[in-house]
């Protein structure tokens, strides 16, 4: 990747990267990609463009007759980009889904960072999975993904609760985990090492917590993928001292594994971080 003239912006040689979502105003990444850009002095540029389901074809011709280099695909497209793109790794296709692409010579290549911006997260707070006992809530798209880390992380028993306990016996079919039900969380959270909300359980100030915090052991973690608002998950542990984690640090590290997809670096995760508590005050 060619370095940035210093003090020059964009110019013809400009590599230019985007996202595409539906809705897209939100976003956090067009700030954090292009801070990473400029304190690397890379000549890049990153866009959000707010794309509705029916234009996304047309949307993925675009970028490619364009030029682009590499795209962030987020909710509602992250599966069904798939049938356009020419490749796509091995974890992607366990997931099924695709955060990040990169073109090259005409040719997408889809990834998915979910699963490893989750790994990097938990790795770099020292949190164990490999012959731990984990418990997630949530069946979507999340959980398929922090399922795959903490199978790929080499967790000794993996629970998987959702609201609606039909699709977590699906994907724990799938996955070749243990569904539970709500009747049974208490007695498998009690055993569990890190507890892990992958739900939109939180999301709604009426939510609740789907199990009592004084059964968890002492020492579990509680890692909540929400990041914007506090939870049940958050006040309980909070309440309770058990260790406990937003999903901030599994958003950012999911972008720094794109960026290094794109430009063979790893940006420094601590100066997003402040940006991002910055971005949503
Ligand atoms: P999704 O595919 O739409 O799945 C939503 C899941 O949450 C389903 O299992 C659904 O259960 C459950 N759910 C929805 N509302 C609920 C409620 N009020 N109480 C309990 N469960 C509820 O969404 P997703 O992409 O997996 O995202 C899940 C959450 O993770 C979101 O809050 C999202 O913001 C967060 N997330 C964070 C990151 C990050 O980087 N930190 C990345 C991805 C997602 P049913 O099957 O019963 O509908």
């Amino acid at each position: 990747m060619k370095r940035r003239e210093k003090n020059l912006t964009i110019n013809n040689e400009t590599k230019l990267f985007a996202i595409l979502g539906y809705p897209i105003k939100h976003s956090f990444s067009p700030l954090m990609q292009n801070a990473w850009f400029k304190k690397e002095n890379l000549n890049c540029a990153y866009m959000s463009f707010e794309t509705e389901p029916k234009k996304l074809k047309k949307t993925i011709e675009a970028v490619k007759v364009l030029g682009f280099c590499g795209i962030n695909i987020t909710i509602p497209h992250k599966t069904s980009i798939m049938k356009f793109l020419d490749h796509t790794d091995k974890a992607s296709k366990f997931i099924g889904s695709v955060n990040t692409i990169v073109i090259k010579n005409g040719r997408l290549c889809g990834y998915n960072t979910d699963h490893l911006g989750f790994s990097a997260d938990l790795i770099s707070k020292n949190v164990k999975i490999k012959e731990k006992t984990v418990f997630i809530f949530g069946a979507g798209g999340a959980a398929r993904a922090v399922i795959y880390s903490a199978k790929s992380g080499g967790a000794k028993k993996i629970y998987l609760a959702n609201r609606t306990y039909k699709t977590a016996a699906k994907l724990a079919k799938e996955f070749k985990i243990e569904a539970i039900r709500a009747d049974d969380i208490p007695e498998k959270i009690a055993k569990s090492d890190l507890i892990i909300n992958a739900s939109a359980c939180g999301m709604k100030k009426t939510d609740t917590l789907p199990f009592k915090i004084n059964i968890l052991k002492e020492d579990a973690v509680i890692y909540d993928l929400i990041y914007n608002k506090p939870t049940p998950f958050m006040k309980a542990a909070k309440e309770h001292k058990i260790k406990f984690y937003t999903g901030e640090g599994m958003l950012i590290n999911q972008g720094a594994c794109g960026f290094k997809i794109w430009t063979g670096i790893y940006p420094d995760v601590k100066s997003a971080i402040k940006l991002l508590n910055k971005f949503m005050r």
